[in-house]
C-alpha cells in the first residue's frame, strides 16, 4: 500500500537545522522543508579568522540551495514571524503560512542587549560583523599602535546561554597577527568580563593554563565587575570606571529567541523541552539547538556540537515514532560535555570537559592546522562528497 508522506518543518539553517534535514531526509517516506532567512549554512567557529583576514567571509558558508540539492529536501528562504503549535501553523515575513506534521524549532538564540552595545563589534552577531571588526583592525595595524578590548557577559537567567570561547580564540588571534606583524609591543590588548573568572566552566586546569598564556603574552585582565554600559570609545563598568579602547569588541550572553509563538518558554526565553528535545506540552513539535533550554550540569554551554546531538536526537525520534520501531531513544542530556579547539592563531589548545574529568592539552602548531582541516571538513561532509565522521 502507498504511504502517505508525512510533512517536516525545520525552522533555521544553522548547526541544528541543517543535521535535522541531513538525517530526516534519508527517509524516503517523509517530505523535509526546512526555512532560514539566511542563504547560506554558516560555518560560526571557523569565523574567528575573518578579522585577522586569514579566512575570507565566504570562505565560512556553504549554499543552503545546494545543501538542499544534494541532501534532498526542499528549501524556503524566508523569516519565520510566528509559531502555532497548537493549530500546527508557521507564518513567514512574506505572508506564506505553512502547516506540518511533525516541527523542528532550530531558530538559534538572540543575545542580552546592554546599554550602547550597538556602538561596539561583536564575533557573534550578524555574520558579516567579523568583516568590520577586519576593517577597524587593519586601519590600527595601518597606524601602528592602539589599544584593543574583547569581553563577553553572561546571561543571569540562564547559565548555559555564554558564548566566550570564540572571543578569547579572536583575541589570541589578534595578539598573534600583531607579533607576526612586529608590531604587538605598541598595542594595549585587555580581556573583560563581568564575572570572576570568565572561563571558569572549562574546569580549573584550563583557567590556571589560559591564565599563564595571558601572563606570557602581556595581556591584561579586567574581570570581576558588572558592565554599566558601552561608549564609542570605553566600556563604563558599575562603579563608573572605564576601559578606553580604539577596538571594542563584546558578546552578550544569549537570550531566547524574539519570536511571537505559543511554545513554553523559561525566564530566559528559552524553548522548554524534555530529555528527547520533544517542546513541553507538544508531541509532534521539537526544539533543538541554541533556541531550546539545556538541562544538566552548572557548567553546560550552548555549542555547535550539542546543537546536532540534539538534531539527530529528535530525526531518531521522529524516525521511531513513525516506524514504531522498538529502539530506545535518545537522551541529549547523556551527551553533555565541553568540547572545544581553542585557537590561537599559531596553534590550539583541545579543552574536554564533562561529569567525571576536564582537562586541557597544548597543541602548538598542529592545533591550528586540525581546527583549519575541521572547518573544510564540516563543509565537505555536510553537502555528503566526504562521509561522516561519527559524532564529528
Ligand atoms: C564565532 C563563533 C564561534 C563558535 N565556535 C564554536 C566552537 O568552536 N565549537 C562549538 O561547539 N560551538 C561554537 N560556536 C557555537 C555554535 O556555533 C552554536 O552553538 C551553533 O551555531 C548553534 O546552532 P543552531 O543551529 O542552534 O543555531 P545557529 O547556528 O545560530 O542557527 C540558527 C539559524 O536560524 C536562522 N534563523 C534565525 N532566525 C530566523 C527566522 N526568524 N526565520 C528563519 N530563519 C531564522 C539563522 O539564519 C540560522 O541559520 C561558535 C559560535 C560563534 C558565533
Amino acid at each position: 500500500m502507498h504511504r502517505l508522506r508525512k510533512n517536516i518543518l525545520i525552522l533555521g539553517g544553522g548547526f541544528a537545522g541543517v543535521e535535522s534535514a541531513i538525517t530526516l531526509a534519508q527517509e524516503q517516506y517523509l517530505n523535509v522543508t526546512l526555512v532560514s532567512d539566511r542563504k547560506y549554512f554558516y560555518v560560526a567557529p571557523t569565523s574567528i579568522w575573518i578579522p585577522t583576514g586569514e579566512n575570507r567571509f565566504s570562505d565560512n558558508l556553504v549554499s543552503l540551495h545546494k545543501l538542499a540539492e544534494r541532501r534532498n529536501f526542499n528549501l524556503i528562504i524566508d523569516e519565520v514571524v510566528e509559531i502555532v503549535g497548537t493549530e500546527k501553523e508557521i507564518t513567514l515575513k512574506s505572508g506564506k503560512v505553512l502547516n506540518f506534521d511533525y516541527l523542528i524549532v532550530a531558530l538559534g538564540a538572540d543575545k542580552l542587549k546592554p546599554q550602547g552595545v550597538e556602538k561596539v563589534l561583536s564575533i557573534c552577531g550578524d555574520p558579516v560583523d567579523a568583516l568590520d571588526i577586519h576593517k577597524k583592525l587593519e586601519l590600527l595595524i595601518a597606524e601602528g599602535s592602539g589599544k584593543i578590548a574583547m569581553g563577553f557577559g553572561a546571561n543571569p537567567k540562564d547559565s548555559s546561554a555564554v558564548r566566550g570561547g570564540p572571543v578569547f580564540e579572536l583575541f589570541f588571534n589578534v595578539h598573534h597577527r600583531l607579533k607576526k606583524l612586529g608590531i604587538r609591543d605598541n598595542f594595549e590588548m585587555t580581556f573583560f568580563a563581568p564575572m570572576e573568572t570568565p572561563g571558569a566552566r572549562m574546569g580549573e586546569t584550563s583557567v590556571e593554563q589560559m591564565n599563564k598564556i595571558f601572563e606570557i603574552s602581556n595581556l591584561k585582565q579586567h574581570y570581576g565587575k558588572k558592565i554599566k554600559e558601552f561608549k564609542t570609545n570605553s566600556v563604563v563598568f558599575e562603579d563608573n570606571s572605564n576601559l578606553e579602547a580604539d577596538l571594542i569588541v563584546f558578546v552578550p550572553g544569549n537570550s531566547g529567541k524574539n519570536i511571537a509563538s505559543d511554545l513554553p518558554l523559561s525566564d530566559a526565553g528559552f524553548i522548554e523541552i524534555n530529555q528527547y528535545c520533544q517542546v513541553k506540552g507538544f508531541d509532534n513539535i521539537y526544539a533543538v539547538g541554541d533556541v531550546a533550554k539545556l538541562e544538566g550540569a552548572e557548567w553546560r554551554a550552548k555549542q555547535g556540537h550539542i546543537a546536532e546531538v540534539m538534531a539527530r536526537g529528535a530525526a531518531r525520534d521522529i524516525i521511531i515514532k513513525e516506524n514504531r520501531l522498538p529502539f530506545a531513544r535518545e537522551n541529549y542530556q547523556d551527551h553533555i560535555n565541553i568540547l572545544c579547539v581553542m585557537d590561537t592563531g599559531n596553534g590550539a589548545a583541545f579543552v574536554y570537559r564533562d561529569d567525571k574529568k576536564q582537562f586541557l592539552i597544548p597543541l602548538p602548531f598542529i592545533g591550528h592546522l586540525i581546527k583549519k582541516a575541521w572547518g573544510i571538513y564540516i563543509k565537505l561532509s555536510k553537502l555528503g562528497y566526504i562521509p561522516r565522521i561519527p559524532g564529528m
